[in-house]
């Protein structure tokens, strides 16, 4: 059977590892560390920075193709890569998205709507971006950032020399901040031959600019949902992408759609496509990746999803058993060791015979969790 390569050790590549493996695909991963989340249920492990390129040659030497679960893989590993297996999606798309400016400069180019945007790389240049798009903003690295990390609200009141030593002097982007209703995702898959599937779009709901929750078919006007879907097809195509990408976006109080961001990777909020959809996002990667048709991502039932983050361990070992007690709740644990306050550690997903159902099993069994 074939092989596939994972650069990166993370969640998304144990849960796109679970998927290969069902196919009866080989899995080996390049990520630093010995005990990853991908590690754990790949057939090989090489425990190497993604700067070791070296690694990164003998890795790829025996593979049949290398794809990333993680967006900060350096663009020369992917080309060292790509001498030896296809890198899907290719080093492109990586080096467009890691990069908040050039990933804005893409989408515009797309003809895709974001939210206004300058680059920033000193001081004065922050002064200058904050008189043209005004306050409210949020001044954001251009790279590195996940979870909110490396970004810092300018608010009516807030000094900007203390917002730019903030972001520790490094290139940035500032962006006007949203007034938005919601924020949605379309996680899309697209296949060697172009062909495109998506999850329709998916609600989500953050706190402290973590992702907390997560509803399939978030319940839009018919053109609205269109133009959400459109608008995933149109990045797909644009950047080319064989494989999984997620558009985020800002649905605004009169109702347009804005970019947020993409991760040319499956993405949190999609996880309850594995409950949800014949084929996941982890599928669909895989399918995508390794050349093959795309599944259906028709979904079969009302599906929401709620992360577990490390906080709720802090008064010891979560009630699992509380939180099965409701059949249609699925755990997901990504064998993390250390349960450290705002890491990922696993996820809830509870299907019910409508959204509002899902969301309050969903709900219900993460606050069963911790309810001793
Ligand atoms: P992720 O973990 O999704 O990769 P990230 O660190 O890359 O997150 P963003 O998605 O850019 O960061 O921002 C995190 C959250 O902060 C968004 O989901 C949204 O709630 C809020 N946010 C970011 N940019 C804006 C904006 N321009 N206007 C309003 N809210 C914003
Ligand atoms: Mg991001
Ligand atoms: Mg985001």
């Amino acid at each position: 059977g074939a092989t596939i390569g994972i650069l990166g050790g993370g969640q998304l590549g144990r849960m796109l590892a679970q998927s290969a493996r069902r196919m009866g695909y080989r899995v080996h991963t390049l990520a630093p560390g010995a005990d990853t989340p991908t590690g754990q249920i790949a057939d090989e492990v090489v425990d190497a920075p993604f700067t070791d390129l070296d690694a990164i040659d003998r890795f790829a030497r025996g593979v049949d193709v290398v794809t990333f679960e993680f967006e900060n893989i350096p663009f020369e590993a992917t080309r060292v890569a790509a001498a030896h297996a296809p890198v899907r999606p290719d080093g492109e798309v990586l080096y467009t998205t890691q990069h908040r400016l050039r990933e804005k400069r893409a989408l515009a180019a797309a003809g895709l709507p974001t939210a206004p945007f300058q680059a920033v790389e000193t001081s004065a240049e922050l002064d200058h971006a904050v008189e043209t798009i005004g306050r409210p903003a949020i001044l954001k690295t251009a790279g590195f950032g996940y979870d909110g990390k490396g970004q810092v609200r300018i608010e009516a009141q807030t000094d900007l020399e203390q917002a730019w030593a903030e972001i520790g002097n490094q290139p940035a982007i500032l962006e006007g901040r949203v007034d938005f209703a919601a924020e949605v995702s379309v996680v899309a898959a697209r296949g060697v031959d172009g062909s495109l599937a998506d999850f329709g779009v998916i609600e989500n709901r953050h706190v402290n600019h973590i992702l907390d929750l997560s509803i399939a078919d978030m319940p839009l006007e018919p053109a609205q949902t269109a133009a959400a879907r459109e608008m995933a097809a149109a990045v797909m195509d644009a950047l080319d992408v064989v494989g999984v990408l997620c558009v985020e976006m800002f649905l605004t109080r009169d109702g347009s759609l804005l970019v947020n961001e993409l991760a040319p990777r499956p993405h949190n909020s999609g996880h309850l496509s594995i409950e949800a959809c014949p084929s996941s996002q982890f599928d669909q990667q895989l399918r995508a990746v390794c050349g093959l048709p795309l599944g259906s991502t028709a979904r079969r039932v009302p599906t929401a999803m709620a992360n577990l983050l490390g906080d709720g361990w802090a008064r010891g070992t979560p009630d699992w058993m509380a939180a099965l007690r409701d059949p249609g709740v699925n755990l997901h644990l990504y064998g993390k060791a250390e349960p450290r306050p705002g890491r990922k550690m696993g996820h809830l997903t509870a299907v019910g015979r409508d959204r509002a159902d899902a969301e309050c099993r969903a709900l219900a069994a993460r606050a069963a969790l911790t309810d001793r």
